[in-house]
């Protein structure tokens, strides 16, 4: 069986949990160290990417989570997560700290400043359709390294002209990361493209 971690301290880890399980690997909560250890991927949910550092570093997570990224892990980030896999960030707290590994600049609450939340296709790289994005005071991807694959841009924009064209899916490796929230609804079709493309490969 393949077992996925959900980083559990804070946001919408029950979505991801349901939607792992759907794609039929086997979830699990990650709240401490030790449960880090057994997991052959992990997704960092939406929620907020502050709080979320701040409680990983109260919970001893932080560095086990940085050495484990290190070393190859597979992770999916979404939202929050997206930013918590980001080098650098943005329109942040002073010195917002994140786990890294994805050589990206985010850019955090950027659809927010215009309009707080809404919905609309996607069109993903390597996905046949578009997918439903939800954005929720969603960052997006200001800019990228070269070893950083772009795999979707905001498209449609009704007054949000800032926004066209903006990065929000990437792919570096064995990281991949969404501005928007796949786990809410029911396409799951981005957590088995982790699983298929990016946990089974390693
Ligand atoms: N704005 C949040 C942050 O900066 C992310 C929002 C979300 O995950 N829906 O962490």
């Amino acid at each position: 069986d393949i077992r996925i971690g959900v980083l559990a301290l804070q946001g919408d880890v029950c979505e991801h949990l349901a939607a792992l399980a759907e794609v039929g690997t086997e979830p699990v909560a990650v709240r401490r160290p030790e449960e880090l250890d057994s997991v052959d991927g992990l997704v960092l949910p939406g929620g907020e990417s502050t709080t979320m550092v701040k409680l990983a570093h109260r919970f001893g997570l932080l560095e086990p989570l940085r050495q484990r990224l290190t070393e190859g892990l597979p992770a999916f980030g979404t939202c929050a997560g997206m930013i918590l896999l980001a080098d650098r960030v943005l329109d942040g707290i002073a010195g917002q700290e994140t786990l890294g590994g994805i050589d990206m600049t985010v850019r955090r609450n950027a659809f927010g400043r215009q309009v707080d939340s809404f919905e609309g296709p996607v069109e993903v790289e390597g996905l046949d359709g578009s997918v439903h994005g939800v954005f929720i005071r969603a960052p997006w991807v200001e800019s990228v390294g070269p070893g950083v694959e772009v795999l979707a841009r905001f498209g449609e924009a009704r007054d949000m002209e800032s926004a066209v064209g903006r990065i929000v899916a990437v792919r570096q490796g064995p990281l991949l990361a969404t501005s928007f929230h796949p786990e809410v609804g029911t396409d799951t079709r981005l957590h088995r493209y982790f699983v298929d493309r990016l946990v089974q490969r390693t």
